[in-house]
């Protein structure tokens, strides 16, 4: 069925742990069928915006707004039925099943829920279980692992794990996806499919939230970028903005 196209609008986002103000009102905007950069030094406080928009973390202050809706803070179910699918920095797998079975994993798991969990979740009826793994021969056709499907996943490298990781967010149809370090140890190909792999997910209405080290990845595919420092907003704008930004080039750009 058609996904209604929803833009993403976080607003005057605060979290502190203990004394760290690890987010300190941030504003952030992701329309449909684009992609947004997050970027910033270690610490900045990009994983934990990630962890707030996903409902992992319940923010002090501040919203976050599905399509002009606010979502509860503090419950990732919500947002996974909402269709806010992410990838995280380490993928997680059941390294005893099958790459199929991972990413079917993807049609029922909510959150951040334990995978085994999300295992047991699986449908018990046939009818369901043959969609489920329809749709999952479909996302790693996508991610181009279809070759993979019967494999066990423990046996898979680093950077088909990545994209493993992607087939198996795209399980949830999202309307919104965000992805912690996708290109991270991956070669320079891979980031090339995988940028492409992005683009193509963005064309199909899918908002994109990108949290990336790889600068050139990064201005080469993104539409807006905010850059993270402290838990604030340094800058935001479209790359070539950000590329003349004084302090963002000198602190991180290297120039
Ligand atoms: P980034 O993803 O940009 O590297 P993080 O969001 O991981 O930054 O961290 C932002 C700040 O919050 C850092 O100072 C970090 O030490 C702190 N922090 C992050 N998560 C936690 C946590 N669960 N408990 C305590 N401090 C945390």
């Amino acid at each position: 069925q058609e996904r209604v196209k929803t833009s993403i609008a976080v607003r005057g986002i605060a979290l502190s742990f203990g004394a760290v103000r690890a987010i300190d009102g941030v504003d952030l905007n992701v329309e449909p069928a684009r992609i947004h950069g997050l970027i910033g030094p270690n610490g900045s406080g990009k994983t934990t915006m990630l962890n707030v928009i996903s409902g992992y973390y319940r923010p002090q202050s501040g919203t976050v707004m599905l399509g002009g809706a606010e979502l509860e803070p503090g419950r990732s179910e919500t947002r996974a039925g909402h269709g806010i699918a992410r990838t995280f920095q380490t993928p997680r797998i059941v390294g005893e099943g099958s790459v199929l079975q991972n990413v079917m994993i993807g049609g029922t798991i909510s959150g951040q829920g334990t995978l085994v969990e999300s295992m047991l979740a699986l449908p018990r009826h046939r009818d369901d279980e043959r969609k489920l793994e329809k749709a999952g021969r479909l996302a790693l056709r996508v991610v181009g692992l279809e070759s993979l499907a019967a494999v066990r996943a423990d046996r898979l490298q680093h950077s088909e794990l990545r994209f493993l990781e992607i087939a198996r967010a795209l399980m949830l149809r999202p309307q919104f996806l965000m992805l912690d370090e996708p290109a991270a140890g991956l070669s320079v190909d891979e980031i090339a499919r995988l940028g492409e792999l992005i683009r193509e997910i963005s064309r199909q209405g899918v908002g994109v939230l990108l949290v990336e080290h790889h600068a050139d990845l990064i201005f080469d595919i993104c539409d807006q970028i905010t850059v993270l420092n402290l838990g604030r907003v340094l800058a935001a704008g479209t790359p070539s903005e950000i590329r003349q930004h004084k302090e963002v080039v000198s602190a991180y750009l290297g120039g």
